[in-house]
């Protein structure tokens, strides 16, 4: 499985002369290269001939411990594209496996990622450094390992917009622009994003290791994402438990219910939830063909990839449920010794998701409507299935929606009223409501008014592709206080002018 560095094409993979960079000081830990060899494969970032900064998340800079002044220098651009690798940091390649689309892949892998290292924030949490689009690497299959500035400023505004929006996700760090072309449809610029995140780890990587068949592998992936993830011991985390890796999958169960009920609150859909895009630590991860709902539908699917509609809007927690069956599949063998006990245990964990999913989402959605958390759950579920029903009818703008209902709280319910087809039926809807006297301040904290529309968020890129980077950097400041309503922001809270026709977003991006 170890590789040494090599040239495997014309393109990539190649043994660059390596710098020192003195402006950053950054020490990086090599932990999963160090603990999992195994899926390690250490490898370097193509050189970038002109590496440019498109942008540089300074708050998250600082709390990595790293000076943004010191990564906008030559020395930190280069670092950003991991073309200077810092002393004692080891960039890999991490192999992984996954479900594509329902299809068992055994050998997936960073076709055109590097992990330089952990880092340790400024709160002593440990954190990956991780790039995307920094060339070829034994995993690239066909593929030619690189990506273009578009969909890596996607990555970073839909990530971040994530982030302000109190969802767990990967962060990003910056965008730089690698000077490379990139041929897609057409020949596009090159650029590598730096992400962040609690881990890469995902039930991809389990499932790699029991492909196997090391079981002793499997156990020290499992050990590393308990002492990553699982919390340590003398706290009640996985590690203390009488059987650990049992209490890993129940809180990999918990973070998954809770991120997928979230996701559904506010309209996102992944679009790509393969196992390999499913993360242990409950992080969003892989922005790609994602999109969020402008018109409430639960079949909706933006990727131009998923015709069959596996992972449509309305699919996305059974399919949480049916990635987290195959996690529990891969940690069999360390479940208990007996594979019937041990099926028995999976199971018992995993009938806990569909619960665990509905007190999140009910929980958020009385947030959403502003309705007490000791309301009769009845009541509460009548309520909210029949506001669905009517949602769906009207194809609504899912974030003005529940934006105007926060103003049918503080007493006018036209904005919502004027959304809405049968006005009978909502009305009699909306006495039912407000008899519960909803509070429009805590549905103000539930509902964003600012998401990255689909319109916003191509405008943003074509201008920035096109060298403009004022249109992206307005975009992240907007999406950055998103429950915030602000006067001047009018055409980031509307939906795209002219309504909304099919959209469509790109894999292989
Ligand atoms: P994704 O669906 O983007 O999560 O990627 C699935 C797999 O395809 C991963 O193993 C990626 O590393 C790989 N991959 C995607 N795009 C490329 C590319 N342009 N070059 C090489 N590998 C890629
Ligand atoms: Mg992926």
């Amino acid at each position: 499985m170890r590789t040494v560095h090599g040239n495997t094409s014309g393109t990539g993979g190649a043994v660059h002369p390596v710098s020192v960079a003195p402006a950053p000081t950054v020490s990086f830990d090599d932990r999963f290269a160090r603990e999992l060899p195994e899926m390690a494969v250490p490898w370097q970032a193509d050189e970038a001939p002109d590496p440019r900064l498109l942008v540089l998340n300074d708050a998250l800079a600082i709390e990595l411990g790293l000076d943004p002044g010191a990564l906008r220098s030559p020395e930190g651009v280069r670092l950003l594209v991991g073309t200077a690798v810092p002393d004692g940091a080891k960039p890999v390649a991490q192999a992984y496996a996954g479900h594509q689309f329902g299809g068992f892949v055994p050998r997936l892998g960073d076709g055109r990622a590097l992990l330089l290292g952990e880092l340790t924030d400024v709160e002593g949490r440990l954190r990956d450094l991780h790039l995307k689009g920094s060339g070829r690497t034994p995993f690239s299959r066909g593929a030619d390992g690189l990506a273009a500035v578009g969909p890596m400023l996607r990555e970073y505004v839909i990530s971040e917009a994530m982030h302000a929006l109190g969802i767990p996700t990967t962060r990003s760090l910056a965008v730089v622009a690698t000077g490379r072309p990139v041929r897609r449809e057409t020949l596009l610029p090159g650029a590598v994003l730096a992400r962040v995140a609690g881990s890469h780890l995902r039930v991809g990587s389990f499932q790699y290791a029991r492909a196997t068949g090391d079981v002793d592998l499997l156990r020290r992936l499992a050990d590393h994402a308990i002492a990553r993830h699982g919390v340590g011991s003398g706290d009640g985390g996985a590690a203390d438990a009488q059987n650990p890796y049992l209490a890993l999958f129940e809180a990999v169960v918990a973070a998954q219910a809770s991120l997928v009920a979230q996701w559904m609150l506010v309209g996102f859909v992944h679009g790509v939830m393969n196992t390999d895009n499913t993360t242990i630590s409950g992080e969003t991860i892989d922005y790609g063909p994602c999109a969020f709902l402008d018109a409430f539908d639960p079949a909706t699917v933006f990727s131009s990839i998923d015709a069959g509609g596996r992972y449509a809007y309305g699919n996305q927690p059974i399919v949480a449920e049916w990635n987290l069956a195959r996690f529990a599949e891969a940690l069999l063998p360390l479940l208990a010794d007996d594979q019937e006990q041990a099926v028995a245990l999976a199971i018992e964990a995993l009938e806990r998701f569909r619960p665990q999913y509905n007190a999140a989402w009910t929980a958020g959605m009385r947030g959403k409507l502003g309705v007490p958390e000791g309301l009769d759950d009845e009541i509460a579920t009548a309520l909210v299935e029949e506001l669905l029903g009517l949602m769906q009818e009207s194809r609504v703008d899912l974030t003005s929606f529940f934006r105007a209902l926060g103003t049918a709280a503080r007493g006018d319910a036209e904005p919502a009223r004027l959304l809405v087809l049968d006005l009978a039926r909502f009305d009699s809807w909306l006495e039912r409501w407000r008899a519960l006297g909803p509070d429009a301040e805590t549905m103000d904290r539930a509902n964003p008014v600012y998401i990255p529309r689909n319109h916003l968020v191509e405008e943003a890129l074509t201008a920035a592709t096109e060298g403009d980077l004022a249109p992206l950097q307005r975009l992240l400041e907007v999406l950055a206080a998103p429950y915030e309503e602000r006067p001047g922001l009018e055409r980031y809270a509307a939906p795209a002018p002219g309504g909304t026709g099919p959209y469509r977003t790109f894999c292989g991006t």
